[in-house]
């Protein structure tokens, strides 16, 4: 069944009471001032740690104040449910998160999380009884600032990652030679819950995600909305380049075994290889041994991390630098080195649900429809998020999607990263017109039939 002709009330959020609702969650963790104003600060709100309990608390008061039922799991994700019509019926869900980066800005997650809230208050105050129940959900440790693994606890919902690799995850600053877990953090503040966290115990209907897109490309081309299609796939490489160490001053050309200087041809190699198949490659970490101005190094280390759109044409850009960088070790050091590939991580491709896609589009369509601008030109785009998020797990077990906005010069995990308030308005209203659509579509689709005997 299509999503066509959904007949959904026009809504939009209130713009001034989301930025409210916004800059009023980030009182906890506020950090690096840069302005003059009292919202022109960045965030240091670490999962777990004292601000994000007090995040925690202030979120679950709002819900409650909302009349939404509220819970969290084991991993301390957050739930808070709206009601509707049939309420056996899985909810759909809109998430992201309310952890930070040490040098955070106030938008990265926690937009979408405020957004979610805001929905429910448009529906609230507009006495809108959805089809099956509307929530909103916060997930723990999404940024793996704190706890080294990114979007650990949707991995944990979507069974991705067992709960005992999540809770004894350790935090990477140390306290003292004791860094703490995952597990005892959540015992510590209060929110290691009952309920598993599992998509079997909480399933959802689906999953809508609305964050900054944390790069320029809306802004450059002057639009205000992207319509998220899926995540690019990405792989990373530790690349090991052996030579042998020598003097500087007495070996010549010919009779080296250059590693730091077959490692740098790589370099640019891989970006060349990138730019030729409109991928991405990028050198992180560069390290030589043994480390010396006037001995060339016996061996070169650096990190690849290769992204493209597309998983095939990844594994072409992958199989071109194999192919490049052996040549490159054999040949252009006149006494050959070797080198080595060792696989980090793999991540494939993901593509987003199509009718998710669709109802987030037309919803778009209908709330950029009230700008000015858009008799003259289309102010939203498809997109494919560059970054992983939580809704690449819970993609693999609803129906998600997710909605772009702009990103002020493309700068985010800096606490000068913004969206403007109007900017966020537009955003959240795009996120309510999808989940009164989905909620319609489901309801026609007959999800709640067999539950209403
Ligand atoms: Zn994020």
């Amino acid at each position: 069944m299509g999503s066509s002709e959904l007949d959904v009330p026009s809504l939009m959020v209130d713009a001034k009471r989301l930025a409210e609702c916004l800059h009023d969650s980030c009182q906890y963790g506020a950090a690096h001032q840069y302005g003059k104003l009292s919202t022109e600060t960045g965030m240091a709100r670490l999962s777990l740690d004292d601000s994000d309990k007090e995040v925690r608390d202030w979120f679950m008061e709002t819900a409650n104040s909302l009349g939404c039922r509220t819970f969290f799991d084991q991993m301390g994700n957050l739930f808070a449910i709206r009601s509707g019509k049939n309420n056996n019926a899985p909810p759909i869900m809109m998430g992201s998160h309310l952890d930070t980066q040490p040098t955070g800005g106030r938008y990265d997650g926690i937009l979408g999380v405020v957004a979610g809230l805001e929905v429910l208050k448009v529906l609230n105050e507009n006495s809108i009884e959805t089809e099956g129940s509307v929530g909103v959900v916060n997930w723990t440790n999404e940024e793996g600032a704190r706890f080294p693994k990114m979007a650990v606890s949707s991995g944990v919902w979507a069974e991705e990652i067992p709960i005992e690799t999540a809770w004894g995850l350790r935090e990477v600053t140390t306290h003292g030679g004791n860094p703490k877990s995952i597990k005892e953090e959540l015992d510590k503040i209060g929110y290691r819950g009952e309920h598993p966290a599992s998509y079997r115990a909480n399933p959802f209907a689906a999953h809508f995600e609305l964050h900054i897109e944390q790069g320029p490309i809306l802004e450059d081309e002057g639009l205000k909305i992207g319509v998220v299609h899926g995540v690019q796939a990405f792989k990373w490489f530790d690349i090991t380049v052996r030579g042998r160490d020598s003097h500087a001053g007495t070996t010549p050309l010919y009779a080296r075994k250059d590693a730091v200087l077959s490692a740098a041809k790589m370099v640019v190699a891989a970006n060349t290889v990138a730019t030729h198949h409109s991928g991405l490659a990028t050198t992180g970490i560069i390290n030589a041994e043994p480390g010396t101005v006037n001995t060339m190094a016996h061996t070169a280390r650096f990190t690849l991390d290769v992204r493209h759109v597309r998983d095939d044409v990844l594994e072409t850009m992958v199989k071109a630098c194999e192919a490049e960088f052996r040549r490159i070790a054999q040949e252009d050091s006149e006494k050959g080195c070797d080198v080595e590939w060792k696989v980090l991580v793999d991540s494939p491709a993901v593509q987003f649900n199509s009718e998710c896609i669709s109802v987030v589009e037309q919803s778009t369509v209908n709330v950029l429809s009230a700008l000015p601008e858009t008799s003259s030109s289309k102010l939203w785009r498809p997109m494919i998020s560059g970054a992983g998020h939580d809704s690449c797990y819970t993609n693999l077990r609803c129906p998600t999607s997710m909605i772009f906005t702009p990103t002020r010069q493309g700068i985010s995990h800096n606490p000068t990263e913004y969206c403007s308030p109007e900017d966020c308005a537009l955003g959240a209203s795009v996120l309510l017109g999808a989940v009164l659509r989905y909620d319609r579509l489901r309801a026609r689709r007959g999800d709640f039939s067999d539950l209403n005997c």
